[in-house]
């Protein structure tokens, strides 16, 4: 009896999910506002880098530590590669045109021949995915509260609150413009923190965004729940792309807001090589939700209690437990050659 609710519960929720996913949808090309019959399904990290790490086919979510330590069953956590974290926000134009530096593989092996003029358009390009696919997140976070609780949702903006999700849509469209802007300009806008090309190909791939909170002395550098600060909040660009037997590694933040993370640019700096790796790994897992892991290092992590307590600790958008950072040397480091 409880099996065949168990079973009716998740095809509800199921449904539900796909409905969510259809309701965020845009009706027009967030980039160059064409009407869209039907957005095109973008893969945040390439599916060649995704077929790297998948095992039949199957690629875990970072939200199956999850399962393992709420004993959620609903969650899907694990997922095909045709699927894995696509949004659907642009038009197929769109999806063609601005991300043709960088989805090939020669873009990620050969980074480093390449000519500034090619590196920028590469790293200008995979941070806009980046924020493209947080802003489908929060907007199926959005809709999908709406959906459970429109009574709420009604007086959560009649008291403004929606301001706040609105704020944070806008600001990430701001960065995109910004990004798109660099693609037509001479001078290059990062700074490279680390650029690495390791010969061994990680169990893990990531394209994400990273606002830290706190710096490795356990400073807070800004709280995020306060938007009436959202200035001194930046991120910094963190992408993981295995691909034939090498991974490239890449963390940069924009030139001009190097200045709002000095304390973490200095820090990191001063780290060794090892522990520069050793870092970005912690960081991934205290601040992103949206990084791939094999089934088989799923296995592995999810029986590490540190890491799972780690992860669990840090899911929200506020600042708890994300001082941790500066901890990160006591957690193991997956990215390490096995
Ligand atoms: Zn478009």
């Amino acid at each position: 009896m409880f099996n065949k609710f168990k079973l009716e519960f998740k095809k509800d929720w199921s449904d539900f999910c796909h409905q969510v996913e259809q309701n965020s949808q845009p009706e027009y090309c967030l980039l160059c506002g064409k009407k869209m019959t039907s957005p095109c399904n973008s893969h945040v990290v390439p599916q060649f880098i995704l077929k790297r790490i998948a095992e039949k086919g199957m690629v875990c979510y970072g939200q199956s530590l999850f399962r393992h330590a709420r004993n959620n069953d609903f969650a899907r956590t694990t997922t095909g590669i045709n699927n894995a974290f696509t949004f659907r926000l642009i038009c197929k134009d769109c999806d063609k045109l601005l991300f043709c530096h960088y989805e090939k593989p020669e873009a990620i092996l050969n980074y480093d021949e390449l000519n500034r003029e090619e590196q920028k358009q590469i790293l200008a390009e995979m941070a806009i995915k980046t924020h493209l696919s947080h802003i489908y997140t929060k907007a199926k976070t959005y809709t999908r509260n709406a959906m459970l609780y429109p009574d709420q949702m009604e007086i959560l903006h009649a008291c403004g609150r929606q301001t706040a999700y609105e704020l944070d849509i806008q600001e990430h469209m701001a960065y995109i413009q910004t990004l798109i802007g660099f693609q037509k300009t001479t001078s290059f806008p990062f700074v490279v923190l680390f650029d690495r090309l390791f010969n061994y190909e990680t169990d893990i791939a990531a394209q994400t965004i990273i606002a830290y909170t706190h710096d490795l002395k356990g400073d807070q550098l800004f709280d995020p729940l306060d938007f009436s600060h959202i200035e001194l909040m930046r991120y910094c660009y963190l992408m993981i792309l295995p691909y034939q037997g090498k991974t490239r590694v890449l963390f940069y933040v924009e030139k001009k807001f190097q200045s709002h993370v000095r304390s973490v640019i200095d820090d990191f700096n001063a780290l060794s090589e090892e522990e520069k790796l050793h870092f970005l790994f912690v960081s991934l897992v205290i601040y992103d939700e949206q990084f791939y892991i094999s089934p088989s290092l799923q296995e592995k992590m999810a029986k590490d209690r540190k890491i799972v307590k780690l992860y669990t600790k840090t899911d929200n958008s506020g600042s708890s437990g994300k001082n941790e950072i500066a901890n990160f040397r006591k957690y193991h480091n997956y990215l390490m050659k096995k």
